[in-house]
């Protein structure tokens, strides 16, 4: 009899280690719910920095870290099948995706890099109105010695270290991300800063006949434009309202710090030729399109040395990411804006040869800000002087630059962007 309950106990001890078995094995496969589908993949460019969004049909667990020689960045994505599409703007940070097994179950997505980046944020949306689950990576420009320290998987973002699902937030909803069906339903106004150029103890180009002022007909049109600007529904702000010296970088600042979607520095050249005249616009470039070009921007960045201001408070490094930044993205918007304003301006005035002209303007250098330079004429000119003193002149060259204004916002690839 105690044999047979022994038995009997060891038995039911089998039977129950056999369920139990069971059991966890059936957990456990309902733990690994059958893969989900990554269907969408999509890049998209701010300066200096790129979004890279995942949509997917649920959540998933990920691991996102950089890899070195060559640079990477790798996306290991688990027990998601991913469809293998990418759409990707154009941008000077990834230069091929590739997308490979990491085992039976999981996946890992590489994204070749062109230059040093660093992993800014990695974070899980849920769904919203018509848009699936999204994973976000956003990856920014860094030096390599800041890229060379965050490289390996001990640096990685991971869900297991980031479970904060969330619901787009102001930040994480901005224009660039959302795809062309969930834009934002109505636009932010488009913010434009105005630089009119010189002021105070800076008059800026002098009258050869008249003795105007470049500063004084600089805020002219400044306040001009943006009276105009105003009622056509854009946001304007001057760098300086009144007769004041304000340092070039300062006036960058100012359009930073207001997020300018757009910055148009205002002047009035002179020449030792009397005879020279006409409107020109100007982009930043390290070179300058021309000699006249050149001595103009030298011209222009002087003011600084006048304010006493150093120029070289930025590492090399730190100058040479900019540049390579103003150099793709905002200077490529920036000549497209040019070439409107130039379209625009000829319409009403007459405009020097080779209108749109590329220089190293200090005030240009903001490398996040479409910017251009107008000169609306020679104050050495006997004429031009005369024109750039009447409202009426100032009024109709405003008018003509807010067309361009609003020509540039409109074109397909900027109206995209926002
Ligand atoms: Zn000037």
């Amino acid at each position: 009899m105690k044999n047979i309950v022994s038995v009997l106990v060891k038995t039911v001890k089998r039977c129950l280690l056999a369920a139990g078995c069971l059991l966890l094995c059936l957990s456990a496969c309902g733990e690994s719910r059958a893969a989900g589908n990554i269907t969408n993949m999509r890049i998209g460019q701010q300066v200096g920095s790129v979004r890279i969004v995942f949509e997917a049909d649920r959540a998933f667990d990920y691991k996102a870290f950089l890899l070195t020689d060559p640079k990477r960045l790798v996306v290991d994505v688990y027990d998601m099948d991913i469809k293998n599409t990418l759409q990707s703007d154009k941008n000077n940070i990834i230069s091929q995706t590739r997308v490979g097994k990491l085992d039976a179950n999981n996946k890992r997505v590489v994204f070749d890099l062109l230059k040093p980046v660093f992993i800014k944020k990695a974070f899980t949306l849920k769904p919203q109105s018509n848009m699936k689950w999204r994973f976000v990576v956003d990856v920014a420009l860094c030096s390599e010695r800041d890229f060379k320290a965050k490289v390996g998987s001990k640096h990685a973002f991971s869900s297991q270290n980031d479970q904060n699902v969330k619901t787009a937030s102001a930040d994480e909803g901005k224009s660039w991300f959302f795809n062309d069906e969930d834009k934002p339903r109505k636009a932010r106004k488009k913010i434009i800063v105005l630089d009119p150029g010189h002021g105070g103890k800076d008059p800026g180009a002098i009258g050869a006949y008249g003795k105007t002022y470049e500063k004084n007909i600089t805020l002219a049109m400044g306040k001009e434009l943006k009276s105009i600007l105003e009622k056509k529904g854009y946001k304007v702000y001057l760098t300086r309202s009144t007769d004041v010296f304000i340092p070039l970088r300062q006036r960058v600042r100012i359009a930073q710090r207001y997020k300018a979607d757009l910055f148009m520095s205002i002047h009035a050249d002179s020449a030792l030729n009397r005879n020279a005249k006409g409107l020109s616009v100007y982009t930043l470039s390290e070179k300058a399109s021309d000699k006249e070009a050149a001595a103009l921007a030298e011209r222009e960045n002087k003011v600084d040395i006048i304010g006493g201001v150093d120029f070289s408070e930025n590492s090399k490094e730190i100058n040479d990411i900019l540049i390579s930044l103003s150099q793709t993205d905002s200077r490529n918007k920036s000549s497209k804006f040019a070439t409107y304003m130039v379209n625009e301006m000829s319409k009403t005035v007459k405009l020097v040869n080779n209108t749109h002209r590329f220089a190293g303007f200090a005030v240009l250098k903001a490398p996040d800000i479409p910017s251009v330079l107008l000169e609306m004429g020679y104050l050495s000119n006997r004429n031009e002087e005369r024109l750039l003193k009447q409202s009426g002149y100032r009024k109709k060259l405003a008018t003509s630059a807010s067309k361009a204004i609003d020509r540039y916002f409109n074109d397909p690839e900027i109206a995209a962007l926002y």
